[in-house]
């Protein structure tokens, strides 16, 4: 079956009635982008850049987090690269930078949150980003979004690195695209008010999941309601498509739900744009998604939002929309 897999490497991603779609990597460590490259994956949908900071007794320095993003864009060759910026606290600790123990740690000081307070390792981070941005495709993405105005600080922190690198001559890539992490169920909800200032959205479903049914992602006790296909989830992730889409906006998915046999067929036919993934997923994916009509899915979205339980959900797909 590896070997039928094969053929898909070098194929462009398309559903069964002609979609066109994108396939992506998730990828930790810069070396990771290779496995994406030979799964023939269509970009990195994910740059987890916590591991670059992990590991270590001190901060990388700007030079050094610079020479990491270059070398993952130059290897990406164009294809389009979204590098999130530090998502540390809650399970991800470093040892120089002392976090103050918390009840709720998921709930807690973590991502995009400490950024807006230690300006100091954000800015280092997003000046190495975008004078690496010249050698790439780059777009950059902040984790952890519940408020607009999250955002909006974020972004005006970036355009002001992005002004002060120029007036210092260097040469920064211009036209980057800003987006954010969807992974906050307030977030999802305010979808269309968050569509008017973004360039993209990255759906990750490993943390909306456990947000929306307040079930710890590590926690084998409640694991049974860490439900993928659980209606709210589902209906959270149609608001935010169609409220991309009516902004013309990007709808990437970053989260393992994107590689789940039976989420696929739904989120093909709710439109998502791109599905990204571990390397070892793509080719699978890419197989899959071939089999399916885009068409044929988007006809049972309704019936499926209307379903109680994950349960009912499961069943309608394998029975509807996966040939056996
Ligand atoms: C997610 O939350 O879905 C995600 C992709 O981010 P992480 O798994 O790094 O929290
Ligand atoms: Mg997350």
């Amino acid at each position: 079956a590896y070997e039928e897999l094969l053929q898909y490497r070098s194929m462009a991603s398309f559903s069964a009635d002609g979609c066109a779609i994108e396939i992506a990597g998730n990828i930790g460590k810069p070396e990771d982008v290779d496995m994406v490259l030979n799964a023939g994956g269509d970009g990195v949908g994910l740059f987890r850049t916590e591991f670059l900071y992990m590991g270590r007794q001190e901060l990388p320095s700007e030079e050094e987090q610079f020479q990491a993003y270059k070398n993952v864009l130059e290897k990406m060759q164009g294809k389009p690269t979204i590098v999130r910026t530090l998502d540390i606290g809650g399970d991800k600790h470093l040892p120089y930078l002392k976090l103050p123990a918390e009840m709720n740690p998921f709930l807690g000081y973590r991502a995009i949150r400490i950024s807006l307070t230690q300006h100091d390792i954000f800015r280092e981070q997003l000046r190495a980003l975008l004078r690496a941005g010249v050698y790439g495709h780059l777009k950059i993405m902040f984790p952890m979004i519940a408020t607009l105005d999250e955002f909006l600080r974020a972004k005006a922190i970036l355009l002001e690195e992005q002004q002060h690198l120029k007036n210092n001559g260097y040469l920064v890539a211009e036209n980057i695209e800003i987006g954010i992490m969807i992974e906050i169920p307030s977030a999802a909800i305010i979808a269309d008010i968050f569509a008017k200032e973004v360039d993209f959205f990255s759906i990750g479903t490993n943390d909306l999941i456990q947000y929306t049914l307040a079930a710890d992602r590590m926690n084998e006790n409640v694991s049974y309601l860490y439900q993928p296909y659980h209606p709210a989830v589902l209906r959270l992730i149609k608001n935010v498509i169609v409220a991309a889409h009516q902004q013309g906006k990007w709808v990437g998915m970053c989260g393992e739900m994107a590689a789940d046999e039976i989420a696929i067929p739904i989120l093909l036919g709710l439109g998502l744009n791109e599905f990204s993934m571990s390397a070892s997923s793509i080719l699978k994916t890419r197989a899959h998604i071939a089999k399916l009509s885009k068409q044929q899915s988007k006809l049972h979205i309704e019936r499926i939002l209307l379903l109680s339980t994950a349960d009912e959900v499961k069943e309608y797909v394998k029975r509807h929309l996966i040939s056996p």
